[in-house]
């Protein structure tokens, strides 16, 4: 028995359903990829909510309007992650640019992910919108279904992520400085590096906002407390 969960918010498609789907014009996409509906432009005609097959357009009686996730587009314009990335305990979630796959830069986290290591896979792609949200397959679950829902490469993508996990060298020692980076950090780290000590991440500008050990530091205590004169079940 397997079962995994999945967080899903509005992929930023490229070729975004809602966007032409809506009579009115109210959905654009932004420079920088983000999907937004103007709330105030929307008359209710719903065609963004029934076009949308990740079901990520909702519309709000309330409101009287449809509303969906805005990518903290004020947080990007700062500089920072979105506040679903920020907050996740998990520390699951990488924020950043990604190029065309022949501009790939190796240095740029999400280009590395997706387009190098080929470990990160969109959701559905057989629905032609290319989303813009990537995971990385749970390594628990058969490929076949995985297949069906993030497409060719689940296999390979798996061994990729065992490969960093086991902590092989080159790339894959890479790929694991980078899943040590994810979640430290509020700032979008538009760069980084892995070196014999430490993953650096860098913003924009190239200034430093986090810096990860490889291996954390480890203490050994000794097994008898010798002032309380009891044994430890815990020594590291
Ligand atoms: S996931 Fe749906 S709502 Fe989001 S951009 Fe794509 S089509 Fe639009
Ligand atoms: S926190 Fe921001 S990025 Fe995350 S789902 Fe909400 S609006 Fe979208």
């Amino acid at each position: 028995m397997w079962f995994f969960y999945l967080p899903r918010i509005c992929n930023h498609c490229t070729y975004a359903a809602c966007v032409g789907s809506c009579p009115v014009q109210a959905i654009t996409k932004r420079r920088d990829g983000i999907v937004l509906i103007n709330e105030d432009a929307c008359r209710s005609q719903l065609q963004c909510v029934k076009a949308c097959p990740y079901m990520k357009s909702i519309y709000n009686p309330a409101e009287g309007n449809s509303q969906k996730c805005i990518g903290c587009f004020p947080k990007i314009e700062e500089g920072l992650v979105p506040q679903c990335f920020e907050n996740c305990l998990g520390k699951i979630r990488l924020h950043g640019w990604i190029n065309e796959p022949e501009q790939a830069d190796p240095n740029n986290p999400v280009d590395f992910l997706v387009h190098e290591m080929g470990v990160a896979k969109p959701l559905y792609p057989q629905l032609g919108l290319q989303p813009h949200v990537y995971y990385i397959p749970p390594i628990n679950v058969p490929d076949e279904y995985l297949f069906q829902m993030f497409g060719p490469g689940v296999a390979e993508a798996k061994d990729a992520y065992q490969r960093a996990r086991d902590g092989e060298g080159g790339d894959y020692r890479k790929m694991r400085g980078l899943l040590h980076l994810i979640g430290s950090t509020e700032y979008i780290i538009e760069q980084f590096e892995v070196n014999e000590d430490e993953a650096i991440g860098y913003d924009a500008n190239g200034r430093t906002v986090a810096k990860v050990p490889m291996a954390e530091p480890r203490a050994t205590r000794p097994n008898f407390d010798g002032q309380h004169n009891v044994y430890r079940l815990d020594v590291t």
